[in-house]
Formats: structure tokens, C-alpha cells, sequence
């Protein structure tokens, strides 16, 4: 990680560098039920624990930046930057910011979790489930296939009342077999024998029907390997920032394009802490809002409860407090892209 030389900002008389960055979580093993021994049914031999790790001391880095942002919002550039993402910014919004950002903070740090079903898993990739159709045989809990009487015929899914009573909240979704909860989930269809990062967008996701709850991330995620603070700041003057976002200068260094690789796990933590219920915006125009320069656009409530807003504020104040300041200027973000003077 990259930890900035310059450690004081003395005209502020505060520590504004590295905070945070020197922050540690847990081992993956202690928070997550996590097999480093295969890369079968999930496990992250492949992508191993050392990488597993990096991404937990990064998501809990971001959510130390997400808290300090809230507590230093006597600062001019903290309040741009929650004035644009978390619209209004009030005193019971910040608030509501700070303590999600601190839920994610005291399971990295504590393993406090409070959603039900136990430890979490996190798989490195979709292969804990089977795809089938609905008039395959249905197996049991024991993973076995049955009859739904003696001596009858085996059952297939479609007759198994208690797996279409849960498809009853996906209808038309394909089952999917669990190979770790010996249960159907059900989801959209890839495809024959493929799953949810067979699309090569999706990089991670979190399912909280089968318990316990897990993090999906889909191998795409580990392809690149972008550590956070490996970005060069090339900012243009504040003065450039349009009224309207779709008119960011084509020169402009994009909020987006500095994400690093940890932001997937450090968005799924907030399905997986806050529930799936909690951490998707209400009365918003998509299920949730990954366009960073759509943000501005939700209200307060709308953007508490919008992981990837967290993940965009995290970055980018990160980048504002470990960048050393030009001229007492620090970079901003507050046009989403890189600013400063
Ligand atoms: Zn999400």
C-alpha cells in the first residue's frame, strides 16, 4: 500500500496523511469461511490468501477514509465532496454515512457481524453452483436425488413444492445448486453450464437467501491488479468543472478510472453488513447506482444506502489526503474527476 511520505499538514495542524493506511483487518480465515485449498466449489487457492488480505486491509483503509471525511467536515473540501455525494448533507445524513462506514470498519477489525446465518463465505468465483432446469431430478439436503413417495418416481425440482414456494420470489429464474448450502438458489440464466461471471462485467456479488450469506467475486476481478494509491494524480484546475457532468473535459483524470481492485469487495461488504434489503437506494431509477457521475443526482437516503457511493467517496478522499498538497491545493474530486487549485 502506498503510504504518502508527507505526514503532517501543518497548516491544519491535524495528521491528514496515511490515516488508515496503516490499518489492518483480520485474517480472511477468522472473519469468512474461506477454502485456500482448491479453486473448486469457490475456493481462492488460485488467488490466495495474500491477495485475499490486501483487499480486506484496503476495503477497511476506504472505510477509515469514509468516517474521517464525516469527522472532519469542518474542512472546506470534505463538505464539496459530501455536498455533491450525499445530497443536502445534514447532520442526520452524515451520521447515517459515518456509521454504515463504521459497520464495515468493525467487522474488518472486531468480526462483528450482525446479520443472521453465521460466518460468511467468500468465493473467488461462481463454481459453488450448478446450474440445472427446473425438470432435472431435485436432490435433498443431503445432496441426493428422492421421491416424493414410496417406491415413486424420482422428484424433479419443478414438483418439489418447498423449491418453487422460494422460486415464488424469483419467478422465472433458473435453479441454481449450492454446493456449500446443499439448496437452490435461483437467478437469471448465463447460459447452459454457466453462471453469474460468465457476463464479463460482473465482477462481484452478494447473495443473502442461503445461509450463511456470501460474497461472490468473480475471477475478471482479479485479473487486474490495480493496489489503491498506484494512481499518478494528474488534476486540471477546479475551474474547469462544467455545470453539467456530461461535459467533463476530455483531458479529465475520471473518479472511475481510479478505482482499485479492492473496491469490489469493499461495495459487497455493504450488501453483506447492512443486508441486501438496506444497501440498495429506495424509489431510485436503477436497483442500485455504480455511474459515479449519476450519484449527485440521488437524495441523501438514496445515497447512504448506495455501496458504490461509499467506494467513490472512499477513493476519492483517499486520493485527497495522501496526495501532498501544491500550494496548500489538495487534489478533489468534487466534479468527479481530478481537480485541484
Ligand atoms: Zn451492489
Amino acid at each position: 500500500m502506498h503510504i504518502s511520505s508527507r505526514a503532517v499538514s501543518p497548516w491544519l495542524g491535524l495528521v491528514l496523511y496515511g490515516i488508515g493506511a496503516a490499518a489492518q483487518a483480520l485474517p480472511a480465515t477468522t472473519l469468512f469461511e474461506v477454502d485456500f485449498s482448491t479453486d473448486a466449489e469457490g475456493g481462492c487457492r488460485t488467488v490466495g490468501a495474500g491477495r485475499i488480505q490486501e483487499l480486506l486491509d484496503e476495503a477497511l483503509a476506504l472505510a477509515y477514509t469514509d468516517v474521517q471525511l464525516v469527522d472532519y467536515d469542518s474542512q472546506p473540501e470534505t463538505n464539496r465532496l459530501l455536498d455533491v455525494f450525499v445530497n443536502g448533507n445534514d447532520a442526520e445524513s452524515r451520521d447515517k454515512f459515518r456509521d454504515t462506514s463504521q459497520l464495515v470498519i468493525d467487522f474488518l477489525e472486531n468480526n462483528v457481524y450482525r446479520q443472521s446465518g453465521g460466518t460468511p463465505y467468500p468465493f473467488c468465483s461462481d463454481t459453488w453452483l450448478v446450474r440445472y432446469s427446473l425438470d432435472d431430478n431435485a436432490l435433498n439436503s443431503d445432496g441426493k436425488e428422492f421421491s416424493l413417495v414410496d417406491e415413486g418416481p424420482l422428484a424433479t425440482i419443478r414438483q418439489v413444492p418447498e423449491y418453487m414456494k422460494a422460486r415464488a420470489n424469483s419467478p422465472g429464474k433458473s435453479p441454481y445448486w449450492s454446493l456449500k448450502h446443499k439448496n437452490y438458489l435461483f437467478d437469471y440464466s448465463y447460459g447452459v453450464g454457466r453462471g453469474y461471471c460468465s457476463k464479463t462485467k460482473h465482477m462481484g456479488a452478494t447473495q443473502g437467501v442461503l445461509l450463511p450469506a456470501s460474497i461472490t467475486l468473480c475471477p475478471q476481478s482479479f485479473n487486474e491488479h490495480r493496489v489503491l494509491g498506484s494512481k499518478t494524480m494528474t488534476p486540471l484546475l477546479s475551474a474547469t468543472i462544467p455545470q453539467n457532468p456530461s461535459q467533463i473535459p476530455k483531458t479529465a483524470q475520471r473518479l472511475s478510472t481510479l478505482l482499485p481492485s479492492s473496491s469490489t469487495l469493499f461495495h459487497e461488504l455493504f450488501h453483506l453488513l447492512l443486508g441486501i434489503a438496506d444497501s440498495v437506494p429506495p424509489g431510485w431509477k436503477r436497483t442500485e447506482e455504480y455511474e459515479i457521475t449519476d450519484m449527485g443526482g440521488m437524495n441523501a437516503e438514496q445515497a447512504t444506502m448506495n455501496p458504490e457511493t461509499y467506494v467513490a467517496t472512499g477513493v476519492a478522499y483517499w486520493y485527497t489526503t495522501n496526495t501532498p498538497p501544491d500550494n496548500r491545493n489538495k487534489v478533489e474530486f468534487y466534479g468527479f474527476f481530478t481537480t485541484q487549485g
